[in-house]
């Protein structure tokens, strides 16, 4: 039969052939090249190609479609070259691009730049390259040098005109010379692939040798050179045990030289071979889930898979210790075995070697880890890997979503109701969580989110009938949840009016435990020293230059610094207001309580983690096996000690100010005070011994600490949501947040209220604001802020969203707000 339709190749074959591409940038839409005839054979979608952009910019573009639809207005350029044999991302991570540009209201390009390595997103614009093997100790750095680096860390790459605005000078070279010497970044000028293979010398016996009466025949008619033969015994004896010999191997093992070496390989008895090796070192590959369910558990479990035969997604709440994990792992085996691809999501903080190995000692060498301490060289390798289906499950943090998963079964993520899960800044300002619910979509995939205090989103879902509910009150090992007692720290007057660090109850029951030789942890979420000193006389409190925030003391470099831009200044000893000496320092940092620690318990091991002192690459991971393996009796630290671990150990828990927890202004104080002191207190009493909490606070008639006494979530929720609905606040609503920056206050202003009366007429009942937020200048820019309350319904959530867009367009094109940077926010957290 012949159709009346050529099909889509010979179409294709007979029009000139157009793609759309995906530039890693900020661009309002994708773009379209034409396809010049003798690349088009090799234009693929998913392929990168380069192309120009402007004035002779060259970019790596992805295609994201192949179309032959001329567009009007323009004359598309041709594409220069497809730089890939087979596409780099797949369908579905395209369509996940595109959710995420549209829900989180950016572009594709800026989802591109976050999802591929590096190495993906080649640009002939000058741009510096954050160098991940250079870490983040920058104590060797200058301030200019330090504004930069740590620019570069959170953003990983910049152009220059970015450090332009960061140094706000014009000598920014010298800076970047300076950079680049130390390699704290490499500059990025040409299309390059900078991929290199690490190359390894293997030692290879000539075949001949493998028959082995010629290799006795070798051995007993050996000459003079002793102790060539002693080094071709190591080599048989290596390759005996280990299967394969590298040069520096067996140079090791047999104590001898290169030159010996030579001889051998002169004779023709060895073979030098270079072969790439992996930079990563991979396991066995097996499968080994040696552990059996409680009866609790496999009740919750075999629940979960029965819901999962209906639901696409479901929520395991298990209070601490419960054995999520556990849970995790049996249901990670099942998709496993059937051969299908698992992601394993974590909060990057929670990705320690503690929860690696657990998963290593069940799945060893079919896992892979994806985080950004890793160097851009192990991070491609794992992509690969993902892509040709070589690991089967990953265990990495939020950007690990974006990986080439070509038969995804099932996602976990575990401690779902984790803040960075979202990424806050920049673009895309996706929430891992819950893009992965539509990436999952994509693939029929299950997901499986656990927590011990899920969000209230999460929950209100299941309970809605959205999300499978399984729920596991009981801990393994029948251990009790650790009892909480609260201390009115009103009660205890000091002299000088500042806060008290160890109430007296509190330090009394810490020795109890040393005694007991059971450990502590103290909780705190301030770092340093002192948040803010005042001075004694006048009032005045040391104020960052760029910010509108008091600076914090660290005593050990006996330094101020800002804890929203860096900036690190001298420590003040005379007042700049009235010249007086004496200050008073009003509160307590991590820093302060171990000193005072250090006073109070002289014999105990004491140590911090905080992102002051875990600033290096294995140091936050060191000091959980340091205290792990009880090296250490008391560790106090800030958020950093809440995340997922599991200590056998601890007999106390200390919040020492639960106040500066419950009093922030956010929508979601009741529910982040809660998530943290529950979190922290399933830290006490694991396995053992039931543990204790002591929280100090002022204000003890605060609801939530009923409940955390309680370890009552379910109460929690009722009550919070209640006041969520009064308000009309997630999950009852969904929320964009509008932010305006500029560097005179009144223009950031003006362009908020201008944006608010272009918005009034469609969508004013849904505004609150523009206002100030709380610390309204950061970085020398000025903020003000716009919320958007929107009803739960798609339709009209997407018709916001291009209005939002439409207008931002439009303010940008008013001369006056050219330069306000307007940055919307879909569920901000
Ligand atoms: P959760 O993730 O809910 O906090 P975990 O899975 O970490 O709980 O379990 C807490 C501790 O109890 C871990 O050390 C874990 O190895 C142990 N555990 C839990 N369930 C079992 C089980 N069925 N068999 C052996 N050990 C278990
Ligand atoms: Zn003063
Ligand atoms: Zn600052």
């Amino acid at each position: 039969m012949i159709s009346v339709y050529p099909d889509t190749d010979e179409m294709i074959s007979l029009f000139p052939l157009f793609a759309e591409i995906i530039i890693p940038l900020a661009l309002p839409k994708n773009y379209t090249w034409r396809i010049p005839q003798h690349l088009k054979d090799k234009a693929k979608t998913g392929c990168r190609v380069e192309v120009t952009l402007g004035k002779n910019k060259k970019y790596a573009g992805i295609i994201k479609r192949l179309h032959k639809s001329k567009p009007v207005a323009f004359e598309p350029k041709d594409i220069l070259n497809v730089l890939d044999a087979e596409p780099i991302v797949f369908e579905q991570q395209m369509r996940l691009w595109e959710w995420i540009a549209q829900y989180y209201m950016c572009s594709e390009g800026e989802v591109m730049a976050a999802a591929l390595p590096s190495y993906f997103k080649l640009s002939s614009e000058t741009i510096l390259i954050c160098n991940e093997e250079y870490g983040d100790d920058f104590s060797d750095l200058d301030n200019d040098e330090y504004v930069v680096a740590e620019a570069l860390h959170i953003k990983k790459e910049l152009r220059l005109t970015e450090v332009q605005h960061l140094l706000d000078s014009s000598h920014i070279y010298p800076v970047i010379k300076r950079l680049i010497e130390k390699k704290v970044c490499f500059v990025w000028e040409a299309l390059k692939d900078s991929y290199n293979v690490k190359k390894e010398t293997y030692v290879i016996l000539n075949p001949v040798y493998e028959d082995e009466n010629t290799l006795a025949g070798l051995m007993n008619n050996w000459g003079r050179a002793a102790r060539q033969l002693e080094l071709l015994l190591s080599y048989l004896h290596l390759i005996k045990t280990e299967g394969e010999v590298t040069k520096a191997a067996l140079l090791k093992k047999a104590g001898a030289s290169d030159a010996q070496l030579k001889g051998l390989v002169e004779k023709d008895i060895l073979w030098l071979e270079k072969r790439a090796v992996d930079r990563l070192r991979y396991l066995p590959l097996h499968i080994n889930v040696d552990f059996s369910l409680t009866a609790a558990q496999q009740e919750a479990y075999e629940k979960l898979n029965a819901l999962f035969a209906e639901k696409q997604v479901c929520l395991l709440h298990g209070i601490t210790s419960s054995g999520k994990t556990q849970i995790y792992i049996k249901t990670i085996e099942q998709y496993v075995r059937r051969d299908k691809q698992v992601l394993y999501l974590l909060p990057e903080i929670a990705l320690t070697s503690q929860i690696i190995r657990r998963l290593q000692k069940h799945f060893g060498g079919y896992i892979g880890i994806y985080h950004s301490k890793f160097s851009q060289n192990e991070r491609i390798e794992i992509w690969n890997k993902i892509k040709s289906g070589e690991l089967k499950i990953i265990l990495g943090a939020r950007s690990s979503l974006f990986l080439p998963f070509t038969n995804l079964g099932l996602i976990v993520v575990d401690e779902e109701h984790d803040a960075s899960f979202k990424q806050h800044d920049p673009a895309p300002r996706y929430n891992a969580r819950d893009s992965a619910v539509y990436y999952a979509g994509l693939f029929e995939a299950k997901i499986l989110l656990g927590s011990a205090t899920p969000s209230v989103e999460s929950y209100f879902n299941a309970l809605q009938g959205k999300y499978g509910l399984v729920e596991l009150n009981e801990r393994y090992g029948g251990m009790d949840l650790p009892g909480i007692k609260i201390i009115d720290t009103k009660q205890i007057v000091r002299k000088d009016k500042s806060k008290i660090i160890l109430s007296p109850q509190l330090k009394e029951a810490i020795e109890k435990a040393l005694e007991k030789d059971r450990q502590v942890i103290l909780f705190q979420n301030r770092r340093g020293y002192s948040p803010y000193q005042i001075c004694a006389a006048c009032g005045w409190i040391p104020q960052c230059r760029h910010c509108d925030v008091s600076l914090t003391y660290h005593k050990l470099s006996n330094k101020l610094v800002c804890h929203y831009c860096g900036t690190v200044y001298p420590n003040v000893t005379a007042c700049a207001a009235c010249g007086s000496y004496t200050f008073v320092q009003r509160n307590f940092g991590t820093e302060k309580i171990e000193e005072h620690l250090e006073e109070v318990f002289p014999k105990a091991r004491i140590a911090r983690m905080d992102i002051d002192s875990v600033r290096g690459k294995h140091a936050h991971d060191g000091l959980i096996q340091l205290f792990e393996q009880k090296r250490i009796d008391i560790l106090v630290g800030t958020q950093m000690v809440v995340k997922g671990l599991d200590f056998e150990h601890v007999g106390i828990v200390g919040i020492l100010d639960a106040d500066s927890v419950l009093s922030f202004a956010d929508f979601r104080v009741n529910e982040r005070a809660f998530q943290l002191m529950e979190q922290v207190s399933g830290r006490a009493g694991r396995k053992n011994e039931k543990g204790s909490v002591l929280i100090q606070v002022a204000n003890t008639r605060h609801p939530v600490l009923h409940f955390v006494q309680q370890h009552d979530y379910a109460a929690f929720f009722r009550y919070e949501t209640e006041g969520r609905e009064r308000f009309f606040y997630p999950p009852y609503s969904r929320i964009i947040l509008i932010t305006f920056r500029h560097k005179i206050k009144e223009r950031a202003s003006e362009a908020a209220q201008y944006f608010a009366m272009e918005l009034q007429k469609e969508l004013g009942k849904y505004m609150v604001g523009p206002a100030e937020p709380p610390v309204n200048r950061v970085r020398n820019q000025y903020l003000m802020e716009l919320l958007l309350k929107i009803p739960k319904d798609t339709i009209l959530l997407n018709r916001c969203k291009a209005i939002l867009k439409d207008q931002i367009g439009l303010l940008h094109q008013n001369k006056k707000f050219r330069s306000v940077v307007i940055i919307p926010n879909a569920d901000p957290l």
